[in-house]
């Protein structure tokens, strides 16, 4: 694609990488067969390639944002399946991340946009915040019907459970006393994932204590800046992330770290995005760069790490038919999408792909909040192809899928690491109870 950015705008940094992005582009469109929104609105606008020609102009023209531009920006996902189709390999995250960010300097939204906006960005990446507003939310529940239809929408999504932790709060959970250290990694317990499902963080840190691996949990980071990042609130994530990679690099460096995992594949695309991030930042480069290649999904450290220890307890010899849900962010933003699977298979039951499992399932961080209604119909066939397998429980490797997911279906849905930790000799997952 040609571009018409003059020599004064190349001098800055984003405005040069995604200069390099735009050219890649050859227009084909191949992006907009497998791009959800493009599926279902039908508009040239609502697709990727759309997309980046009103990013293209904004940016080309140093044209701030209007309510068409908006409007279409905001209804695309994050979810990069456009990434995975393009063949040219265009690098459509770095752009609509340039192009949020636009939007957020240039824009000004509507005041209940506004508000609603800055709300999540202050609630969501603070697990204290959240379980406050959580719990403020159940007791206005019954009367959500008087509310405007998108305060309704977000008051009807939040969690209604928040089950109780079973394991202390630590800085550091070490090896069994039996099993020699063999390894020493953080783990990113998140923020939202904690209060509503701190099972995910548990069976992660007994499985890994089980075979050998000890796992600290450094003080002082939460959210991995990525909800914000998205949001295009480039200050409040870049703070986050700087905070992130100094006290990571600094336990790095004092004690040693093999890896940094994530069990929440949101966060882990954004953690090895630190990166590219702050590839001109001269004082933090070297250090973002090191945290991003020490990040690992959890099941990418089972796999090239770990001799899993597969036992039968007793209680997990029933051979069930399970639906493997590949979340956006693990398939496209992470390209990982067989090692979960294969390691699910190696419990011995039957793991099925969901028909075309591309395609999102409309969690995508803030999006089930803020566009509900397209989140809702993606849900619907997402459902709909998940009951064409008509598995027993859906695993998946993401918090956001988890929330999203159960809000459309009875069948129960559980992480890739709790079975995983059930079949190596943890407990079973109580949400497989009647199973
Ligand atoms: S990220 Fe997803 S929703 Fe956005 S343009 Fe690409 S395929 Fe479409
Ligand atoms: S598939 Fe790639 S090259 Fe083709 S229009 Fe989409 S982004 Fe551009």
């Amino acid at each position: 694609m040609q571009t018409r950015f003059s020599k004064e705008q190349l001098k800055n940094k984003n405005n040069k990488s995604s200069e390099k992005i735009l050219r890649k582009c050859v227009h084909c469109g191949f992006c907009n067969a497998t791009c959800p929104t493009y599926q279902l609105l039908g508009d040239e606008l609502d697709g990727p390639r759309g997309r980046i020609y009103l990013i293209k102009d904004m940016l080309e023209n140093n044209k701030p944002a209007n309510d068409r531009i908006v409007k279409h920006i905001d209804r695309c996902l994050s979810c990069y399946s456009c990434m995975t189709t393009c063949p040219s390999g265009v690098n459509y995250m770095h752009l609509i991340d340039h192009g949020r960010s636009h939007i957020e300097k240039t824009y000004k939204r509507p005041f209940f946009d506004r508000f609603t906006r800055n709300f999540l960005s202050k609630v969501l990446p603070n697990s204290t915040y959240f379980k406050i507003v959580s719990k403020l939310t159940l007791l206005v529940k019954p009367f959500q019907f008087f509310f405007p239809k998108k305060i309704r929408e977000m008051v009807r999504i939040m969690p209604i459970k928040f089950p109780k932790k079973t394991m202390p709060q630590m800085k550091i959970y070490k090896t069994d006393k039996k099993k020699k250290k063999v390894a020493r990694i953080a783990l990113l317990t998140g923020c939202v994932q904690k209060v509503i499902s701190p099972q995910i963080n548990e069976s992660t840190i007994r499985l890994l204590n089980r075979h050998g691996i000890e796992v600290i949990v450094p003080k002082g980071i939460e959210c991995c800046g990525s909800l914000n990042h998205h949001l295009g609130k480039t200050d409040l994530a870049y703070n986050t992330f700087k905070k992130n990679i100094s006290i990571w690099h600094d336990e790095y460096l004092k004690n040693g770290l093999d890896a940094i995992i994530s069990n929440t594949s949101g966060c882990g695309t954004t953690l090895k995005d630190y990166g590219f991030i702050f590839r001109m930042d001269s004082d933090l480069k070297k250090k973002a760069k090191k945290i991003s290649e020490l990040t690992k999904d959890i099941s990418e450290y089972l796999d090239d790490n770990v001799k899993l220890n597969f036992i039968e307890n007793g209680e997990n010899k029933k051979n069930y038919k399970i639906a493997y849900h590949s979340a956006c962010s693990m398939q496209h933003g992470q390209k990982i999408h067989k090692i979960p699977m294969d390691l699910i298979k190696k419990t011995g039951n039957q793991v099925f792909d969901i028909p075309d499992g591309h395609l999102c399932c409309g969690s995508a961080g803030t999006y089930n909040l803020l566009q509900g209604d397209i989140a809702k119909k993606l849900l619907k066939n997402k459902i709909l192809n998940i009951n064409k397998i008509n598995p027993e429980f859906i695993i998946t490797g993401n918090i956001g899928c988890i929330t999203q997911i159960s809000n459309g279906t009875k069948i129960p849905i559980l992480h890739t690491v709790e079975i995983i930790d059930w079949y190596t000799g943890g407990p079973k997952p109580k949400i497989l109870r009647n199973l």
